[in-house]
């Protein structure tokens, strides 16, 4: 598990900079940068989603499956850093987002 920090404030999973969610996607197969990658598991505020979400609100704790290959933190399709952080603010849909630790071993 990871511990994650998301500062996009208008997904409706994000609880005090928390992922309510057991589990995200990050995407961006051919990334090469934190800009090319996203948050595929991100839902507008207001869509009613509210599902596979921890019982008991947002932790810090949580499954990280990734696409971004060329990271280095990249094991197998999961995330293996200790500690990431999801950006994107006031993001309108999940292209808005990154993972702002996306580290380039190419
Ligand atoms: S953008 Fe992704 S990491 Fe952030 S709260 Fe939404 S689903 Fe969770
Ligand atoms: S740190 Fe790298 S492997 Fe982990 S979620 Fe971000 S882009 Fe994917």
């Amino acid at each position: 598990m990871t511990k994650l920090d998301c500062n996009v404030v208008s997904c409706s999973y994000n609880d005090d900079n928390c992922c309510s969610r057991q589990d995200i996607l990050v995407e961006g197969t051919q990334a090469k940068t934190s800009s090319e990658t996203c948050c595929g598991s991100f839902a507008p505020k207001g869509c009613g989603c509210g599902s596979n979400c921890h019982k008991d609100g947002a932790k810090k704790e949580t499954a990280v499956a990734c696409e971004a290959t060329e990271c280095k933190f990249n094991s197998q399709k999961q995330c293996s850093a200790n500690h990431i952080g999801i950006a994107g603010g006031h993001a309108d849909s999940c292209r808005e987002t990154e993972c702002g630790s996306f580290v380039c071993q190419c």
